[in-house]
């Protein structure tokens, strides 16, 4: 399904973006015995920024909530539902022009990353403590909001 939110922008960073009202993304946490862990997912291949690993997320539709958008894309991608889930803050990267806003969950049950019913856009999920981030290709994004996401995860 299209809706008239779809498309690529371009920021004032320069960047080209998918989803002209911006986008938002899902960030699951929990206390981990090295400190928090995040539930990241390996985007296929095929994707923008295939390979890398980062929050579950995508385009905003029209009107839409960031958190309602976060939890809609998490149910497409992950098969999480918003009972899985207690939403905590968010954090907003406004590129101008376009902006990631990405919403921190706390799981409210076990969630294993072998149990989730993954679609195209996933190669794999998985647990990654916050300290071994360094050891794995992250998105872009993620990976530039990750200073900001820091503080929300270790307070
Ligand atoms: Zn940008």
């Amino acid at each position: 399904m299209f809706s008239s939110t779809d498309g690529w922008v371009t920021c004032a960073l320069g960047h080209r973006h998918w989803g002209r009202v911006g986008a938002a993304g899902l960030l699951v946490h929990r206390a981990g015995a090295d400190g928090p862990e995040l539930l990241l997912q390996h985007r296929a291949t095929w994707s923008h920024h295939g390979g890398t690993w980062g929050t579950p997320g995508g385009a905003l539709h029209a009107g839409e909530s960031a958190e309602h958008g976060a939890l809609r894309e998490v149910q497409e991608e992950l098969g999480l539902t918003p009972q899985d889930l207690a939403l905590g803050p968010s954090s907003v990267d406004d590129h101008g022009g376009w902006s990631y806003t990405t919403v921190l969950a706390r799981p409210l049950r076990d969630i294993e990353p072998g149990d989730l019913r993954l679609d195209g856009e996933s190669d794999g999920v998985a647990w990654i403590a916050l300290g071994d981030l360094v050891s794995v290709p992250l998105h872009p994004g993620f990976e530039a909001s990750l200073y900001r996401l820091h503080d929300l995860l270790v307070a």
